[in-house]
């Protein structure tokens, strides 16, 4: 029970308006901790309520009566846009019976309203590196004061190069006195130096098992024979399983754009999110979504960090993530606070190897599925490996005529290739499915 925790009644109103009855493993972690003011290491995957965690005891140590701001006693860091928007609304959520007032800087925002918003100087600051940087560096954030500072999705602030930029902002909070990182993974050497840097005989709350990630969530995978059966399997699953709201992950911006093209041609309500898309767009499609308005969104990896839209209970991997972290991630999206959720990866064989080493990464097995409506030819590699991965056939030598060729044979000429007979090449799509590849027949059906 949240009154369990040594939590302000004002804060403990707003956790019962908000309808939150048992604190989820991570709050009930992390909570009691930061409460005491200890420095904490956080491992815990999205949607594992890990917002709350550490907002409620920020709001708990900085809780009094209304007064004159004088400076920003907490600081936020997280990725992306939309978690340090999602942020401050459960900021704001959390304190809605206090007087405690909290900000927003991100970048593809107006810059002097932010200043504007500075200059009123808010309790808590929520932001993303780069632009708070901007603002730092033109004179309008003073951070100096600063008690407690959180680095959100920490191993996803590295991967996408913010690292210097974290380490100049936790530069300017010299009066700290706690500092609480959180990551949904356990990260590499550039984490493992970060925390070294910025944590204080820190307390290591490890509850991501990544084998037990969203257990509420079915994993399934279908074998595809390339991306148009992919596409028409998208199709089927959209037409005929049973979703609130859904979300299809590609690899690629260009076939996220294709994809989106095709939904919309049959009369899908979708919506596209990926790196090319401004903040305009990406507003209006997470709020279309998050209405109900758009039941569909098309998705590449970067672009959908860290949503949480209520309903979002269909995860379709188009192209397999190129990581387990990437994977997770991705299926993070649904299953939230308890949700069932449903994941489906597309299999072709070039996706089969990623497969193998996500389910050995998450020490699971998909459930292996077929739609008889929609069934192709290739099911799996004709042999595998104790590791799961297609065991690869060598490929015979042969000359035109079929002639098994000596193995000192030389491999083709550049020239010799451009002109070999276009007979001797099989049309496929290429990995964005856009410029149709030639590539030459293979033989071995998982070799890729
Ligand atoms: P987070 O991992 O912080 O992004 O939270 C994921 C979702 O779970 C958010 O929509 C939260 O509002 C919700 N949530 C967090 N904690 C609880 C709780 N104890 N009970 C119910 N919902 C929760």
């Amino acid at each position: 029970m949240f009154s369990d925790f040594a939590l302000h009644e004002r804060l403990l109103k707003a956790v019962a308006e908000l309808k939150f009855v048992e604190p989820t493993p991570v709050q009930a972690a992390a909570i009691p901790l930061a409460l005491e003011g200890r420095d904490l290491r956080v491992t815990a995957q999205t949607g594992s309520g890990k917002t709350a965690a550490f907002v409620l005891p920020i709001l708990n140590r900085l809780i009094g009566p209304a007064k004159i701001r004088v400076s920003i006693k907490a600081l936020i860091l997280l990725p992306t846009r939309e978690l340090a928007q999602q942020t401050l609304k459960e900021v704001e959520r959390f304190s809605q019976f206090t007087f405690i007032k909290s900000g927003l800087i991100t970048g593809g925002e107006d810059f002097k309203v932010q200043a504007a918003m500075l200059r009123k100087v808010p309790d808590i600051l929520i932001g993303t590196p780069g632009r708070l940087l901007e603002q730092l560096n033109a004179g309008n954030l003073d951070l100096k004061e600063v008690e407690v500072l959180v680095l959100d999705e920490a191993d996803r602030m590295l991967d996408m190069g913010f690292s210097e930029d974290v380490q100049r902002l936790v530069d300017e909070c010299p009066n700290r006195q706690q500092t609480m990182l959180f990551s949904a993974t356990t990260g590499g050497s550039g984490l493992r130096e970060m925390i070294g840097k910025v944590l204080n005989n820190a307390e290591h709350l490890q509850l991501n098992q990544v084998s037990q990630l969203n257990a509420t969530t079915r994993q399934q995978i279908i074998t595809a024979d390339h991306n148009q059966h992919k596409e028409q399997i998208v199709n089927w699953l959209l037409a005929n399983e049973t979703y609130q709201k859904a979300i299809v992950f590609t690899n690629t911006r260009a076939m996220a754009d294709r994809i989106y093209g095709r939904l919309v041609a049959q009369d899908y309500k979708a919506f596209v999110l990926h790196g090319e898309k401004d903040q305009k767009d990406r507003k209006l499609a997470i709020d279309r979504l998050k209405q109900g308005g758009v039941k569909i969104l098309v998705a590449t990896d970067v672009a959908a960090r860290g949503l949480d839209v209520d309903g979002l209970d269909l995860v379709i991997n188009f192209d397999m993530p190129r990581s387990g972290d990437e994977y997770v991630h991705r299926i993070g999206r649904t299953g939230r606070a308890g949700n069932d959720g449903l994941a489906i990866s597309l299999i072709c064989h070039g996706d089969w190897n990623l497969m193998s080493s996500v389910e050995r990464y998450l020490k699971q097995s998909f459930e292996r599925r077929t739609i008889k409506e929609v069934k192709g030819t290739y099911g799996g590699p004709k042999n595998v490996k104790a590791s799961g991965k297609a065991v690869g056939v060598k490929k015979k030598k042969t000359d035109a005529k079929g002639v098994k060729k000596k193995s000192a044979a030389k491999a083709p000429t550049k020239r010799k290739i451009a002109n070999r007979p276009k007979t001797d090449a099989l049309s496929l799509v290429s990995k964005d499915g856009m410029a149709p590849l030639k590539r030459r027949k293979p033989e071995a059906p998982a070799a890729e």
